[in-house]
């Protein structure tokens, strides 16, 4: 980012310095966790989930001296203080001080979805014809929006900004900041969350954004029209969509394999382009990207070639698990600086002793060369990377400039060999670089072993889905993340460090042993086991993992380990009260005699009183869970007048948090919701799919009527039947229930029946009528069929779907 002093930055926001106005100011923090060359660093004490004031001792020491806060928890002598209202605010301001010192055209991107894509799309067709600056990842808070303006440099013809909103009143703020010259409404989709009344609520709020706009490109969807049009009556707007009044109309599309040709009407005038997919977001994605093209007046020759190429763009980081414990980020598909600064960040953020950066030659930028290197061994010497490998000549003219360990490589397959030599372990691996340099290859190579079938589990739909159940809940409200059965059968530790990573208050594991793989894996949340057993509790003890304690059994057992070792803290425990499950749990009866336990035994602090609901997704059972919550409350208020002081009360599981408000109280579990399913139609609407069960197909047969496939020979064929075989089968989970004609998969997106039992490491699929070959991807489960689909042929519920995925499937965790 450019360079600003602190004098500067007070007086565009209004703040007040304590400490020294010449302090140099280059990189913004605003999260303790990810602060790694912190020269000139300053950072902002936000408060949101949890407050920045908290954290600034911590950030003290890992020398940031540059603060800019409300208040001073700790005044110390070598620091800045920057005191403001609202740091957050402070930072909206600075960022809009920023835009209209360096004044580009303006694009805004808002909408419920779609928008990184078609960021990311606009940017890669424009960026050969201008400079052009886009936002960091799919940054679009109000703090994202701030912080991808200020990141910036001078010189840019046009900068491209996501923008979003969570709350009623935050668009106005957004719009403030950033009064982009384009407004673009990618869509607006049925109220996400629970802080909107409904789709017009949420329709007015959102062009909110486009009050100073000249222009503004918009989804033709009936609502939308007619508000948009009742707002802005004056100004320009170009609708897209299907309708015969858009003024780019979509007459039809035809899918091929895996390309879909858009038929366009323009100007009256019809024109067809192809796009590198087929599926139906794509194709929404793409008319918008066609509009905002066309009002920029590009020649439609030109945007028919950009649209070819729309494939080379990929939203992720994709993470690998490699041989020898090894984690391969692999990031090919963008090579610009921007996005090496997000992958070091990320490869940073890996808990890996060894940092090994793969870095060949970046080709696609405008950049003068001599410039470019220089800015790509200023970023990368701020990293600490144990090994730098670059490959391709610019590499090895500029190798001095790098102050790592450094290899120099001409092609890919030279570090093939050298990685086989001598293997990287327990490294983050991070391969970057242009698409040419194939450097895929290389993530082939480091991948365990090279699966057909694989779990692909989406860090970033699991984030989005925490997003949408904390909407449901009150600021205070805190929540706890259920990753009990290794993440309810995802395995690894991704699915928590991710949570943590975005602040989750508390995990629950069911067994110690899954908490204590949890503090190897880094993990410092606080941790509740389910089930203490007996002899772990010294594991419990040494990994300050949390009992939760359900029987006079149990306090008495676990105080007296806590009395031989005379541990000096008070240890906390969970206490559970059964009013309902009859499972786990003090019966309401106990309560007194439990009430006075507690209080005598000055070993152990109770954190939280809990209970669990039964029928909390049955709204007929109602009466039930009123009772439930009744009991779990009397049996509170008994403990917190013999304790004196007030535990974490909580009941709510997912179904709970969407069907009892009321019951919230200071803590809500979250377990399934999270991994995208819940029984609750409206509900499951919202949430984003986060498995993926995929595999190839490995084998095509023909067979003549009357032929029949594997065991048993249930299945025989009626007619000429093409059959696929896959490598997937009841051993990685599949049930045998699923086979015989109950259940499908999709092969290149269509759908093939089941057909013949399912075997042990294989299954058959009838693919007559789809046009596919051996090698084709094959989508078992995911978004269809879907969670529920399948436990509906296999007489089950998803849970045990997802928990039944075996180990020997290969998992594979994206984040961006
Ligand atoms: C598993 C579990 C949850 C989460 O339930 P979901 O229905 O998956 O949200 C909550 N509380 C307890 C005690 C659990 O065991």
């Amino acid at each position: 980012m450019e360079m600003y002093t602190v004098g500067e930055l007070a007086s565009l926001t209004n703040g007040k310095v304590i400490g020294d106005s010449n302090k140099k100011i280059s990189e913004i923090f605003y999260d303790s966790r990810s602060i790694v060359s912190p020269k000139e660093g300053i950072f902002f004490a936000l408060t949101g989930n949890s407050n920045g004031h908290d954290y600034i001792e911590e950030v003290f020491t890992k020398s940031i001296r540059i603060f800019v806060c409300s208040y001073i928890p700790v005044k110390h002598e070598q620091a800045t203080y920057i005191l403001v209202d609202n740091p957050l605010e402070a930072l909206q301001k600075w960022a809009k001080e920023h835009l209209k010192k360096h004044p580009v055209k303006t694009i805004g991107i808002t909408g419920s979805n779609g928008k990184t894509i078609v960021k990311e799309w606009l940017f890669h067709a424009l960026n050969s014809e201008l400079k052009v600056y886009r936002s960091t990842k799919s940054y679009n808070s109000q703090l994202g929006l701030a912080i991808s303006i200020l990141q910036m440099k001078p010189g840019y013809d046009l900068g491209i900004f996501e923008v979003g909103i969570s709350y009623p009143g935050e668009m106005e703020k957004q719009e403030k900041v950033l009064s982009p010259k384009i407004g673009v409404l990618t869509n607006v989709l049925e109220a996400h969350s629970a802080n909107f009344k409904d789709k017009e609520d949420l329709i007015v709020e959102k062009i909110k954004l486009f009050k100073h706009s000249e222009a503004i490109l918009c989804n033709d969807q009936p609502k939308i029209r007619t508000i948009i049009k009742q707002v802005y009556p004056d100004k320009k707007i170009i609708f897209f969509g299907k309708d015969a009044d858009s003024d780019i109309q979509l007459l039809n599309v035809v899918k091929q394999n895996k390309s879909t040709c858009l038929n366009v009407k323009i100007n009256s005038k019809e024109e067809s382009f192809t796009i590198p997919f087929s599926d139906e977001a794509s194709i929404q994605n793409a008319l918008c990207l066609l509009a905002i093209l066309f009002y920029l007046n590009m020649d439609v020759a030109l945007i028919k070639k950009k649209f070819l190429q729309l494939y080379g763009i990929s939203m992720r980081l994709e993470l690998i698990h490699g041989d020898n414990d090894s984690v391969v980020i692999n990031d090919t598909f963008n090579s610009d600086i921007k996005s090496l600064e997000i992958a070091l960040q990320q490869l940073y953020q890996q808990n890996k002793p060894k940092k090994i950066l793969i870095l060949s030659d970046i080709l696609q930028s405008s950049s003068k060369e001599e410039e470019l290197w220089n800015q790509v061994s200023t970023l990368v010497n701020a990293y600490p990377l144990d090994q730098l490998l670059l490959i391709g000549e610019k590499g090895a003219k500029y190798k001095q400039w790098f102050k790592h360990a450094t290899y120099i490589f001409s092609t890919t397959q030279e570090v093939i060999t050298f990685i086989k030599k001598s293997p990287p372990k327990d490294s983050a691996i991070l391969l970057k670089g242009a698409r040419d340099f194939g450097l895929e290859r290389i993530s082939k190579f480091l991948q365990s072993q090279s699966h057909d079938t694989i779990l692909e589990v989406n860090l970033n739909a699991l984030r989005f889905n925490v997003k949408y159940f904390k909407s449901l809940l009150k600021p205070k409200t805190k929540m706890i993340a259920m990753v009990k059965a290794s993440s309810y059968g995802i395995g690894g530790y991704e699915v928590a460090e991710t949570l943590q990573l975005h602040h989750m208050d508390y995990l629950a594991v069911a067994y110690s042993d899954e908490g204590v793989f949890l503090r190897k894996k880094g993990i410092y949340l606080p941790i509740m086991v389910m089930n203490p057993e007996l002899n772990s509790y010294q594991a419990i003890i040494d990994n300050d993992l949390e009992p939760e304690v359900y029987s006079f059994r149990v306090l008495e057992k676990f105080t007296e380990r806590l009395k031989e070792l005379s541990i000096a803290k008070k240890y906390p425990i969970h206490i559970k009260i059964d009013t309902g499950m009859c499972r786990l749990g003090f019966n309401p009866q106990e309560i007194e005699k439990l009430a006075f336990q507690l209080k005598e035994n000055p070993w152990i602090e109770v954190k939280s009183i809990f209970t669990h609901l039964a029928v909390s997704d049955v709204p007929e059972e109602k009466d039930f869970t009123q009772r439930q919550a009744k009991l779990l409350t009397s049996a509170y208020d008994q403990l917190v007048e013999t304790l004196g002081y007030k535990p974490m009360l909580h009941c709510c599981n997912s179904a709970g948090i969407v069907n009892y408000p009321e019951f919230h109280f200071d803590a809500v579990r979250l377990g399934i919701g999270m991994y995208g399913y819940i029984d609750h139609k409206e509900t499951l609407k919202n949430l984003e799919n986060v498995v993926t069960l995929q595999t190839v197909i490995s084998n095509i047969h023909t067979i003549q009527e009357g032929g029949t496939v594997s065991y048993g020979r249930r299945f025989r064929a009626k007619k000429t039947t093409r059959i696929a075989t896959l490598p997937i089968g009841y051993a990685d989970g599949i049930k045998r229930l699923a086979g015989n004609g109950r259940g499908y998969v999709r092969v290149n997106g269509a759908i093939a029946p089941i057909v013949g039992s399912i075997c042990m490491d294989m299954m058959m699929v009838d693919v007559t009528e789809i046009l596919c070959q051996e090698g084709d991807e094959v989508i078992v489960l995911g978004e269809s069929p879907s969670l529920l689909e399948y436990a509906t042929w296999c007489e089950t519920i998803p849970y045990e779907i997802l928990t039944s995925i075996s180990p020997r499937v290969k998992r594979i965790f994206y984040k961006e």
